[in-house]
């Protein structure tokens, strides 16, 4: 069920122990659903790797569709990432600098999010040393307590902001509560963002993230950022999820088994079969990013069955239950969804008791990627 294996060793071609396939043309199509619900410009958060799908090959994806704005969260991100991007992009580190990057920032173009007096001190000083204006956007805490300037630092931030020294680009805030559009968490941060803008006059809002996009223009300002929805997770909770699927996981079965009953299985042998059972051991476990959370809780697909995972997950591998599949239909070599039509990431998430976003940024290195639909994108660049 997939095609040929893309490892190798000393050029004999080995099967791997799971298939990470990345929909190049479905972030493309969620990318441009998104500008047309927010009807703004979309800057692509493309921190932890784009959510561990690879940050360069979506990012060269997403210019194909217009993106010009990119999104990190840390200094060493966005200077790995710069290269890939043209001259005009903008790169945005949401984190903001630390002391002493930056120099570093400013050399390479990228523009930082300031997260508080001392981050924008430092800003306009080199700023004053370099006898340059530098760009910068504002962060203001509107009631998460993360990042930000505090109510009572925005007028001192706003009169150094209009020293000459600093082109303001927007002020920005982040939603905390942006998937359940329920929540009275949106409406006091939107509140607070409304006073925080009258102290920064004439300045630009970006405040929306993939959830904020989605409740309605009052949240949307010049610029909306967006990451879980590009890669298909489910912008607003429990409701239907209107972006297209991009990640499918097969794993590599690597043997199958029959036990009697009462045979103890997996870790701790907290699972003991209640009845003679088929076992299927995959190549999968908590090192690949699958949480040890699903033991006994999440399962894998195969032709439209569940295969409940059946006792702990192992690091390297996990044991699901294939009783209900006719005998001989799973053979070693063979693969298995974990993620896919038949289990869609927000169900796996669930059965792990995490979100989307943690399963995506967590899936492991030992999978081999594809990248369909990558027309017009380099393949050779793919990382
Ligand atoms: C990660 C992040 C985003 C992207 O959030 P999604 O919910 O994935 O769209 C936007 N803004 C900030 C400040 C972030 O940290």
């Amino acid at each position: 069920m997939v095609g040929k294996m893309s490892a190798s060793d000393a050029g004999h071609a080995i099967a791997p122990s799971g298939v990470l396939t990345i929909d190049i043309a479905a972030i493309r199509a969620n990318y441009a659903y998104l500008k047309d619900v927010s009807q703004r410009p979309v800057a692509a958060v493309v921190k932890a790797d784009a959510y561990g799908l690879g940050a360069g090959i979506v990012s060269r994806a997403l210019l194909l569709e217009g993106c010009e704005n990119f999104c990190v969260a840390h200094l060493g991100e966005a200077l790995s990432l710069r290269a890939a991007l043209p001259e005009t992009s903008r790169l945005f580190v949401l984190n903001g600098i630390l002391p002493g990057g930056e120099a570093a920032c400013a050399a390479a173009n990228i523009v930082p999010v300031i997260n508080s007096l001392d981050q924008l001190r430092r800003w306009a000083d080199l700023a004053a040393a370099l006898g340059r204006v530098l760009p910068a956007v504002m962060q203001v805490d509107t009631g998460m307590s993360r990042l930000g300037l505090m109510p009572e630092e925005r007028q001192a931030a706003a009169m150094l902001a209009a020293s000459g020294r600093i082109e303001l680009m927007f002020v920005m805030s982040h939603l905390a509560s942006a998937d359940a559009a329920e929540d009275a968490q949106n409406g006091a941060q939107l509140g607070e963002m409304t006073r925080a803008l009258a102290d920064f006059p004439g300045a630009k809002l970006c405040f929306a993230n993939s959830g904020g996009i989605f409740l309605g223009p009052a949240f949307h300002g010049a610029m909306v950022r967006s990451g879980i929805a590009l890669y298909g997770g489910a912008p607003m909770g429990d409701r239907p999820n209107p972006m297209q699927p991009v990640v499918r996981l097969d794993i590599a079965v690597i043997q199958t088994r029959r036990v009697a009953a009462g045979a103890l299985i997996g870790y701790g042998g907290t699972h003991v079969a209640q009845r003679p059972m088929r076992l299927a051991t995959l190549a999968a476990g908590y090192a690949d990013g699958l949480p040890r959370t699903l033991s006994d809780q999440g399962a894998a697909y195969f032709g439209g069955q569940r295969l409940p995972i059946t006792g702990r997950v192992s690091m390297d591998s996990m044991v699901v239950d294939i009783s209900a599949l006719p005998e001989g239909t799973l053979k070693p070599g063979d693969y298995v969804e974990m993620i896919g039509r038949q289990q869609t990431l927000e169900a796996l998430a669930q059965d792990a008791g995490t979100i989307s976003y943690e399963i995506l940024t967590g899936l492991g290195s030992r999978f081999a990627r594809r990248y369909p639909g990558m027309d017009g994108v380099a393949v050779s660049e793919a990382k």
